[in-house]
Order: C-alpha cells, then structure tokens, then sequence
C-alpha cells in the first residue's frame, strides 16, 4: 500500500481582519468550504485506536465523520456526528478542542493535530444550509413518542438540550423549563455573537423540537413549580441543568461603583438586549471608553472584545497570572489580541477609585510573580509587596468565575448539596439525593466547558432512557 503522506500544518479558515471586525459584532471566524474541508480530512491518518474520540466527552466518531468527509458524503458525516452530539454547529465553535479532541489527535504528537472542530462545524454548518436536514428529524426515522413516559428537564443549557435530544431519539418525549424567555443557556445569554451566532443555537434547538423536545420559557422552577411537584403531575423523573450563574465580585473596595459590572450582568445586558447589533438598537449598556476586565477565562476574553465593539478606546485584561496559565481557549486568546486587547499579566486589584460622583476613575493594581504551584497544578501567584500601578479606566467588567444558582437548589428539600452550593451526583449516572431526579454540567462541577455540560446531560440520559423503556411501572431508583 502506497505510504500516507503527512501534511504537517492543518488548513487555514478564513477569518474577518482583526482591524474590521473589533467594530463589529459578525462572527469572527467564516468556516471552511467543501475544498478546504477535504483537504484538512484528508490530513487525518485514521487511526486504528481513535484517541480523538476518547478525549471527547461525548465521544463524537471523529475519525468516522472526518473519513466520510473526506470522501464528500456529507449526510453521512452528520449522522456520524448526531449519534452523539446533539449541538454539533455550537461544538464546532465552542469547544476547548485543544485540550480535548484535538488534545488527543495522534498527528499532534509530531504535527499539528487535525481541525477536528473546524471540521466539525463545516459538516453543521453544510447540513442547516441544505435541505437534508429533513432527512434526519423527518417522520421515518424518529421512534413514536410514548406519551406516558414524560421527562423533564431544567434550564435550557447544553447538558439539558443533550439530556433532552437524547431521549427524544429514543421516543421519550421530554419538557424543558427555561427560566428565561429564550431557549439556550449561556449559549444565547453569555457567548457572544461574534463567537457563537444566535442563529445557530436557534438551528439546534429547532432540530431538537422537530424530533419531539417541548419548551416551556419563563418557567422559574423552585419559584413557579416546585421539583417535587413536577414528579407530583406525572414527570417519570426531573434533570436539573440550571447551570452556575452566580456572579463572583474581587472583594475590593470601591467595587459598588458606577461603572463596575459582573461578566454576567454587562455581557447578558448585551446579549439580550442585542448590543451586538448597535447602532439598530441602542442598548442601554454603559460603553467605556478605557475599560479593565478581571480575569483570565473565556468569559473574560468575551467580555474585552465586546467591549472593543461597543467603542471602547482601551480595553485592557488583567490577570494575576501569565499569559501561559490563562484558562480561555487558545484561539480566542490569540484574536482578542490580535483585536488589539492588551494584557495585563502578573497583576491583581487592590481597589478602585472614584469621582464625587461615584462614577468610576481608576483601579489601584498590585503586582505579582509566580510562586510553587498549587493544588490545580498551577503557579500561585504571589504579591511583591509595595509594588503597585494605576490604570484611569472609567469602566470594569468583573470575569472572575461564578458561584451555584440556588434559586431552585434552596426550594428543592432533601437535596443534597455540597459546601459550596453545588447539587451532589453520581459522576457516572447523574443521580442525586433524591429519587427520580438527576443533575448534571455547571450546577454540579461549577463553571466548566459546554461539552462537559453535554456529556453529563447524555450520562443521566442513557439511564433515564435504560429504565423508562425497560418497564412501563418506572422505579427509577429502589
Ligand atoms: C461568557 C461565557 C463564555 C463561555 N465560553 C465557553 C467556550 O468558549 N467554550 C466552552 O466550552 N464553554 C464556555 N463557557 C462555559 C459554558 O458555557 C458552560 O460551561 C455551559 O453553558 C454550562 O451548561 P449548563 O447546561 O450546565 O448551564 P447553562 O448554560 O448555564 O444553562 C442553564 C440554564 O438554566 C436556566 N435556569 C437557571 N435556574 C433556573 C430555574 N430555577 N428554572 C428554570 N431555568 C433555570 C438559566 O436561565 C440557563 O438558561 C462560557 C461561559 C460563559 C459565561
Ligand atoms: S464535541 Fe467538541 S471535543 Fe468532541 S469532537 Fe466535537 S469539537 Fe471535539
């Protein structure tokens, strides 16, 4: 047999120029076309143990989809991919892959590993665009719903859509409450369009209703309906995905100041009340003209570049660390300073400053190195004492991390919590505490990654789905 020849670096997707896009809100990165995407799949060696699919945690078939890819069957490379991924378009986008399926590619030992996400959102993407879509929700191939055994699900984040598509595919008809009046978790609230369009997610939850998922929005469980009294009205069990959207505030003085906001404030502000298309409508966000975000994180990255595109001057990111141990994903690190972010590294607040206004001026920030590491295997930063800086900002955006939601975990008695708030279940089935009820992604692990969301969502799925179909009498737990 004729030996593979390596291409050593993936192929490149184009991109909108840093210069144009930090002024507008359109999706930074524009995908692959079929030539491009052939190209990358052709890359991959087919590896007779797909470490790929192990590091992903819905086990995406990453060396099937890319082979059929390859070959051009597109339809096919979507099945390939829908078998495990219920949000393949929002995956494609989002994923950490570096750390995960991409993490794992064989040809990155020596290479650069296979595109394994720009892949994956080509054969999305190409799918939503072309009829065939039809093929895959249409009535043939999606089981008859059985009616008697309802599920529910709470929030409408990545773990509840992949809880709920799962068991829709499986004929068990299940009920998402959203607390909100749009569907999609932090996908819609919290990444912003430029990194993940709204329509997207809008596709995704489409294809979820087409084979059987309900949505009930503006539904607050723990306030308007109460867990037991979803079990109580006929629901064979309840998954809580309500995810961790607490903000978290530094603690220092001069932090109720006008002009200071949580990550989650500025940028759900800007979301929903569609900031990203000013000036067709003019949020009512405040748009600073040098701004500071605190932090490290994809949330943090977000909340710079949304910034940026509201017509700050300056935005600035600082953070206690290195650039090296900041936590975001590679790439979005890369473009928010190629937008022209600066980073602040090895620098934490010590407080910030005022007019007699109570409008913000500046921030006082301590200088850092870095010690031993820690229990997370990370260098502690350290204070070198004495060793200050000043920044005139007139706006801070506060991106360091969120806490448990207790509005439904506070009215839910007898569930188990843990010391910070976060529900107790099983990692492998999702059980909790108390019978028939489940839980799984942030609400469980704290903030983490969509794809963790998912696999957690699939997890307490399979079990549901295991004992709903294996008796008609459900009891879900003895
Ligand atoms: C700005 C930002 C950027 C991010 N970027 C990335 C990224 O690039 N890649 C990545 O992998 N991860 C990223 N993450 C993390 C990722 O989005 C989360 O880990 C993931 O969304 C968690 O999913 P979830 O289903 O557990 O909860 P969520 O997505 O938080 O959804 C929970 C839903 O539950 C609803 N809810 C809450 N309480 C109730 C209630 N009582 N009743 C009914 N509904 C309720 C909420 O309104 C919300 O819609 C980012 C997070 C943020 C905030
Ligand atoms: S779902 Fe995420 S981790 Fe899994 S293969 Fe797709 S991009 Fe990679």
């Amino acid at each position: 047999m004729a030996k593979k020849i390596i291409v050593p670096k993936r192929t490149s997707m184009s991109m909108q120029a840093p210069e144009v896009r930090r002024d507008n809100f359109n999706e930074v990165a524009l995908g692959y076309t079929l030539a491009e995407a052939q190209t990358e799949a052709r890359r991959c060696l087919q590896c007779k143990k797909p470490t790929c699919q192990a590091g992903c945690p819905v086990e995406v078939d990453c060396r099937g989809f890319i082979r059929e890819v390859a070959e051009g069957r597109l339809d096919e490379a979507f099945r390939a991919i829908k078998a495990t991924n219920s949000l393949p378009a929002v995956c494609g986008r989002v994923c950490p892959q570096e750390n995960q399926c991409e993490g794992a590619c064989t040809l990155g030992r020596k290479y650069e590993p296979v595109a394994i996400g720009r892949l994956e959102r080509f054969v999305a993407d190409s799918h939503y665009a072309s009829s065939a879509c039809q093929s895959l929700t249409g009535g043939d191939e999606c089981p008859l719903p059985q009616e008697d055994l309802r599920v529910a699900a709470v929030g409408s984040g990545p773990a509840s859509l992949t809880f709920a598509g799962y068991l829709a595919t499986r004929g068990i008809p299940v009920t998402v409450f959203e607390a909100m009046h749009e569907v999609g978790g932090v996908l819609v609230y919290g990444i912003p369009e430029f990194r993940l369009p709204k329509s997207i997610v809008a596709l995704e939850v489409e294809q979820l209703e087409a084979q059987g998922v309900s949505f009930e929005t503006n539904a607050v469980v723990g306030r308007t309906v109460g867990v037991q009294e979803l079990l109580n009205q006929g629901f064979k069990a309840v998954f809580v995905g309500v995810g961790a959207g607490l903000p978290r505030f530094l603690g220092v003085p001069g932090e109720n100041l006008i002009g200071v906001y949580s990550a989650n404030e500025y940028l759900t502000r800007v979301n929903l009340m569609k900031g990203y298309r000013f000036p067709e409508y003019d949020t009512p966000v405040t748009r600073g003209r040098r701004v500071a975000v605190f932090g490290g994180g994809n949330v943090a990255m977000d909340s710079a570049r949304t910034a940026l595109r509201l017509g700050a001057d300056k935005v600035f990111i600082v953070y206690r660390r290195t650039r090296d141990e900041m936590p975001a994903r590679l790439e979005e690190l890369e473009h928010a300073v190629e937008e022209r972010v600066e980073l602040v590294c090895l620098c934490g607040p010590l407080e910030f400053s005022g007019d007699d206004q109570g409008r913000l001026t500046g921030v006082r920030l301590q200088k850092m190195c870095l010690g031993e590491p820690d229990e997370s295997g990370r260098c502690r930063p350290v204070c070198l004492e004495g060793q200050t800086e000043s920044l005139e900002i007139d706006m801070a955006v506060i991106a360091v991390g969120t806490g448990s939601n207790p509005v439904l975990t506070r009215n839910t008695p007898g569930l188990e919590l843990n010391r910070r708030g976060y529900i107790v279940a099983d990692p492998e089935t999702g059980e909790t505490s108390l019978p028939n009820v489940f839980a799984g992604g942030d609400i469980v692990t704290g903030s983490a990654t969509v794809v963790m969301a998912m696999g957690a969502g699939r997890r307490a799925a399979k079990v549901v789905a295991a004992r709903l179909l294996g008796a008609t009498e459900v009891p879900i737990r003895e």
